[in-house]
């Protein structure tokens, strides 16, 4: 190997994101010259190695490392020598991984925000927190470079930039109509999903955060492609860098759908006390409920053969233009099965790992650069819109 690290990249995590991620990297190899990927179990990453080279005839290479450990990750990232770490681990791992991008003086980036484990709580302080240490540095940190959060935070920025003058409201509209044959299972990490659905619902309304009882709020969209469904009001975690970044912005919510059957299990788990993340004595273990439950549920990346439908991720957002209300939904739809056949994965690892892989490849190229940690909506949108129509997420502005 040569020390040529230009366009060398680390990928953590092989899960259903991970390979999402190594599979688009390796069909752009004028930018990714050399892939690793590594995560705790070395078996994962192998099974993606021989995808990748049956899909592309490229060879990546693997390595084991347990992420939680800031040495391990720093003895990896010396072996390497990486352009550029890309997080697709969990969220517990972002600041270990950030500590060792430090150490190292690599250039990092994540696709969901710092998690405390024994905490069913995210935030961003933690990761902004890094802004000074990234400067200092010289590096770049870029968080949340999947799709929500990730392109729909690119969207507001591109309605920003190129359709109004002043932004009065976002709705960000998530909807999964997708059916796996199983009576229930998540699309991505359930232990984090649950975690997330079952946390208090939180919206941004006229500079103040207000708080409603989990999923208590609901309404039905018209979903393009997929029809009426019930969106329910959840706190998610761009509405923070939003309120933050978009300027004058005053009501910033976020909606995601649900089936009957999905809420309905999810409610039984909880009354009986399977979604608890703190530790319960068992036959003489300390056992977390929430991560036996992971356990026995499937694994988000073996449900792609068999998930069937369209998701449809998207903004609506109101405000004003040359003096006249302006209203528009800006929106990727995305189907399953496609993104099945090209790389192998459902399309909410897909929706996930494409972001991830354009928000590198900006990184690698430095399209997009600077010091310090940055959220999406940060850059210049452009460039992403431009490559999101090239790498399979196209994406539609519709007047309203
Ligand atoms: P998975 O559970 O499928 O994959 C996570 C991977 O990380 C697994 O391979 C796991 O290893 C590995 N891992 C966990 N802990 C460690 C550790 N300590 N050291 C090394 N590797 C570790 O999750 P997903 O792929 O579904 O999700 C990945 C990330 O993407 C999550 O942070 C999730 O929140 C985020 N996400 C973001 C979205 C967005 O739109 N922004 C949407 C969906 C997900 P092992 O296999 O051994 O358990």
């Amino acid at each position: 190997m040569t020390d040529d690290k230009k366009g060398r990249v680390l990928i953590i995590g092989a899960g259903g994101v991970g390979s999402v991620v190594v599979h688009k990297c390796a069909q752009v190899s004028e930018v990714f010259s050399d892939i690793w990927l590594a995560s705790r179990t070395l078996a994962k990453c192998e099974a993606i190695r021989e995808d990748v080279v049956r899909r592309t005839g490229r060879t990546i290479h693997t390595a084991q490392v347990d992420a939680d450990r800031v040495e391990e990750v720093i003895e990896l990232i010396e072996r390497c020598r990486p352009a550029l770490v890309i997080n697709t681990a969990l969220p517990y791992q972002d600041l270990s991984i950030m500590e060792g991008c430090l150490a190292s003086g690599v250039d990092y980036l994540d696709t969901a925000n710092y998690e405390p484990p024994d905490e069913a709580k995210f935030c961003y302080q933690w990761q902004w927190d890094y802004q000074d240490r990234f400067r200092d540095r010289g590096l770049m940190a870029l968080l949340g470079s999947g799709f929500d959060p990730g392109v729909t935070n690119v969207f507001c920025a591109y309605a920003q930039k190129h359709h109004f003058d002043t932004i009065h409201s976002i709705d960000i509209l998530d909807a999964n109509a997708g059916e796996h044959g199983h009576p229930f299972a998540t699309n991505f990490n359930p232990e984090i999903n649950i975690r997330e659905v079952t946390a208090r619902g939180r919206y941004f309304d006229q500079g103040e955060w207000k708080e409603t009882d989990p999923l208590s709020v609901h309404r039905t969209f018209d979903f393009p492609e997929i029809g009426p469904r019930k969106a329910y009001l959840m706190y998610h975690e761009e509405l923070e860098s939003l309120a933050r970044h978009i300027e004058g912005v005053g009501r910033i919510r976020f909606w995601m759908t649900f089936s009957d059957n999905y809420l309905k299990h999810l409610e039984v788990l909880q009354n009986v006390g399977m979604t608890r993340i703190d530790p319960v004595e068992y036959e003489g273990h300390q056992i977390v409920p929430l991560r036996f439950l992971k356990a026995v549920l499937p694994e988000p990346a073996s449900l792609g053969p068999h998930t069937k439908g369209k998701t449809c991720i998207g903004c609506v957002i109101e405000g004003m233009k040359d003096g006249k209300p302006k209203k528009i939904y800006i929106y990727n739809v995305c189907d399953h099965q496609e993104c099945y056949r090209e790389v192998g994965s459902q399309a909410i690892s897909y929706t996930t790992g494409v972001p991830a892989m354009i928000g590198a490849m900006l990184m690698l190229t430095s399209t997009w650069r600077g010091t310090g940690v940055f959220n999406m909506e940060q850059l210049d949108p452009d460039p992403f819109m431009e490559k999101l129509m090239l790498h399979g997420l196209p994406w539609v502005v519709k007047e309203l």
